[in-house]
C-alpha cells in the first residue's frame, strides 16, 4: 500500500522547523530516518497532511562523551554510527550503548534509523527507550519557545505516546553518568525483529566485583512503555555476593512483579518466563564486563 498524499517540507534549521510544525499543527509531523513513520504511513495507521524533514539538518549528529557531562548523542545520529563510534567518542563507560545497538533491525535499518526518531517513536521494546529510562538520560527538546530537558522517567507516557508537544523536535539525548557494568538483552522470534521482552541492568559492583551494592533493572515489552522494577531492584540493594543465586533472585522477583499483556507476539506467562531468563542473563553479562 502507499501512503496517503501529503505536503513535503525540507527544513533547514531547527528553529524554522519548529514554527513550521507550529503552524500545520496537528496535521504535520517530523521525519527523519523514516524506518517507522514511513511503515506506519504505507499501512495508513498514519495519515499526516505534512511532512516536515529534518534529515538533513546539520549539528545534530555527534556522538560525544564529556569527562564531567556524560554522553551526549544528537538527535540524528544513526543506531549505526552508534555501533560503530569510536571509543574516543563513546568512551568505555558506554560500552552498553553501543552494544545495544546489534538488536536493532538490521544493518539498513540501522543505518538510516535515527536515535532521536527512535525515543520520539518510543516504542516499548525498543533498545534507546530502554537505555535511557535505566541510565536515566535526559531528552533534549527544542519548539518554538525554546529548549527543555525532559528526564527519561517522564518521557515515556504510554503506548508510542511521549512528553513531546508536537511541535517540539527532540535535539539530543544525554546519558549523564557512565554505567560500567550494565548490559542489555532480550528476545525475538527471528533476527532484526522487535523484541518480545527485552531487559537491561545497571549494576553497582565493589571495586573487587565480587559484591553488588545496588542497581536498576528495566524491562520493555512487559507495558505500554518500558518500565523500572523496584522489587528487582529491591533485591540487588542488599550487598549480597554477585552470582547466580543473586541474579536469579532478582530476575524472580521481576518476573513476579510485571503483570505482561497477552497479544499476537505471545502469552504474558511467556513473556514472564522470558523476564526470568532475561534480567538473570542481563545481570550475568553486566558482571562479565
Ligand atoms: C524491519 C524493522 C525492524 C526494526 N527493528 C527495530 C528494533 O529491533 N528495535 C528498535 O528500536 N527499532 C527497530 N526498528 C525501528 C527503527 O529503529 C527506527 O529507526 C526508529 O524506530 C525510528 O527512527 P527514524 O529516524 O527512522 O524515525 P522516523 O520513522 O522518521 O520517525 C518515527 C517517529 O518519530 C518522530 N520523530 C523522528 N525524529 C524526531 C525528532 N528528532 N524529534 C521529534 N520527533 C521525531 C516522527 O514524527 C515519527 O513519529 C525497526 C524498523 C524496521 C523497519
Amino acid at each position: 500500500m502507499k501512503p496517503a498524499a501529503f505536503t513535503y517540507h525540507r527544513a533547514r534549521d531547527v528553529d524554522g522547523a519548529a514554527r513550521l510544525l507550529a503552524g500545520l499543527g496537528d496535521e504535520a509531523k517530523i521525519i527523519a530516518g523514516g524506518q517507522s513513520l514511513v511503515a506506519m504511513m504505507n499501512f495508513r495507521l498514519a495519515r499526516p497532511s505534512h511532512l516536515v524533514d529534518i534529515g538533513g539538518l546539520a549539528g545534530l549528529d555527534e556522538v560525544r562523551v564529556h569527562a564531567d557531562r556524560g554522553l551526549h548523542i544528537g538527535a540524528l545520529a544513526t543506531h549505526h554510527a552508534v555501533e560503530t563510534a569510536p571509543d574516543s567518542a563513546l568512551g568505555p563507560g558506554f560500552a552498553v550503548v553501543r552494544e545495544a545497538m546489534r538488536w536493532i533491525g538490521h544493518l539498513p535499518i540501522r543505518t538510516r534509523g535515527t536515535v532521536g526518531g527512535s525515543l520520539a517513536h518510543a516504542d516499548s521494546t525498543a533498545e534507546w527507550c530502554l537505555l535511557a529510562l535505566l541510565l536515566d538520560a535526559e531528552l533534549v527538546a527544542r519548539g518554538p519557545h525554546g529548549e527543555r530537558r525532559i528526564a527519561a522517567d517522564g518521557f515515556f507516557l504510554g503506548h508510542y505516546t511521549t512528553a513531546l508537544e508536537p511541535e517540539e523536535i527532540l535535539v539530543e539525548v544525554v546519558f549523564p553518568r557512565p554505567a560500567p557494568h550494565a548490559a542489555l538483552t532480550e528476545f525475538a522470534e527471528r533476527r532484526g525483529d522487535f523484541a518480545v521482552v527485552a531487559a537491561a541492568v545497571d549494576l553497582r559492583l565493589a571495586p573487587d566485583g565480587r559484591t553488588v551494592h545496588g542497581g536498576r533493572v528495566a524491562l520493555g515489552g512487559v507495558a505500554p512503555q518500558p518500565v523500572r522494577v523496584p522489587e528487582a531492584e529491591a533485591v540487588l540493594a542488599a550487598g549480597r555476593p554477585a552470582g547466580s543465586e543473586l541474579f536469579a533472585e532478582c530476575a524472580e522477583s521481576a518476573a513476579a512483579a510485571a503483570d505482561p499483556p497477552s497479544d499476537a507476539n505471545g502469552s504474558s506467562r511467556h513473556r514472564r518466563r522470558l523476564i526470568r531468563t532475561l534480567v538473570a542473563r542481563a545481570c550475568e553479562e553486566a558482571t562479565a564486563r
